[in-house]
């Protein structure tokens, strides 16, 4: 070769080995860039918020995947800890499903899953819209989580009744709940069934409908085979009954019970559950009683104070929760079957 071509061609390539280092460099300290303002935004999500002494715990459930369980109670009880939560580590990021009732809540939620791992949280998944699952989103919102929501939540987002329930809360749940806590809007609406997958594991988010509250939707983590269901299943108490159709509710537990083959179930309230077609049969069997003896009472033309008198509760009465949502839950369902029989 000629000696004056090969001194151009091995400057060409110390050029080019250079210009790659460079690239190389850069892109390195782009995403190290990008690490330290996440690190910096996180910072200052973990002490924006009014401090909350509470005893939570993210327990491991399987390989990947965590509960945060809240006490049994209505909804300003044990400062508002009254919901499940959880999440599914990816070598990806965090998918975390639901939030809690306040933001100083998600971000002891946050400080647990830090515990357990650094990596990024990717995916909030909403799994329905009532405060107590609900409040804490803005902290994920804020580090940068997409937020995912079932069909039905816009129209909690637009009711008039939300703003009337912050409000409210801000003064049942004062300081947690106050003027910086406000109703996240989904970034994401899901419509129908969506599967995705994140760090080499697959989910599916199931639409189950106006069931329990306007939307609800269930997910599905493939890898540990657990089901987070939200509040279609209650674990080990009385259900509450908020504002979706009780009939519909029911439909969709029959079609869990038939269709799904499942290790481990998050309910949105109570125990997590080896077990979950006890789990369901216990809600299913309430709706179903709840449905016969307020039906009945509507088909009397009975009075709704005397139709609850003269129910037997033995069956539940002794359940956590009783005290607190069943005499609620009786007049829910005696108004709602009242207007179905209208219908
Ligand atoms: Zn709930």
């Amino acid at each position: 070769m000629n000696k004056n071509i090969k001194n151009k061609l091995s400057t060409a390539l110390v050029l080019l080995a250079l210009t790659s280092l460079g690239a190389c460099h850069k892109g390195a300290s782009h995403a190290n860039t990008q690490a330290a303002e996440t690190n910096t935004i996180e910072a200052q999500v973990l002490t924006k918020y009014p401090a909350i002494d509470i005893e939570m715990e993210a327990k491991k459930l399987a390989p990947h995947t965590y509960q945060i369980q809240g006490k049994a109670g209505i909804a300003t009880d044990n400062g508002g800890f009254i919901s499940n939560a959880g999440f599914v580590v990816t070598d990806e990021g965090v998918v975390v499903v639901d939030s809690l009732g306040s933001p100083p809540l998600a971000v002891e939620m946050l400080k647990r899953i830090r515990k357990v791992t650094d990596k990024p949280i990717k995916k909030l998944i909403i799994t329905h819209y009532h405060a107590d699952h609900l409040y804490g989103a803005q902290v994920f919102q804020e580090l940068g989580a997409e937020i995912i929501a079932p069909i039905g939540s816009m129209k909690y987002v637009n009711a008039d009744s939300a703003p009337a329930r912050l409000a409210e809360r801000r003064e049942s749940l004062k300081p947690w709940v106050n003027e910086q806590t406000y109703i996240v809007k989904p970034d994401t609406i899901i419509s129908e069934t969506t599967n995705f997958s994140l760090g080499g594991q697959d989910f599916t988010i199931n639409v189950v409908g106006a069931a329990h509250s306007d939307g609800d939707l269930t997910l599905l983590a493939h890898k540990d085979s657990v089901l987070f269901s939200g509040d279609i299943i209650f674990g080990g108490r009385i259900p509450f009954i908020g504002g979706g159709s009780t009939s519909k509710w029911i439909d969709t537990l029959a079609g869990m019970e038939s269709g799904l083959k499942l290790k481990l179930l998050v309910p949105g309230h109570g125990d997590a559950s080896n077990d979950p077609a006890a789990a369901i049969k216990l809600t299913k069997g309430y709706l179903v009683f709840m449905r016969e003896v307020m039906g009945n009472a509507v088909e009397e033309m009975e009075e709704f104070v005397d139709a609850y008198e003269d129910t037997d509760w033995s069956k539940y009465e002794k359940m956590p929760a009783f005290s607190s949502v069943n005499r609620l839950n009786a007049n829910t369902v005696f108004l709602s079957m009242e207007e179905e029989s209208v219908e």
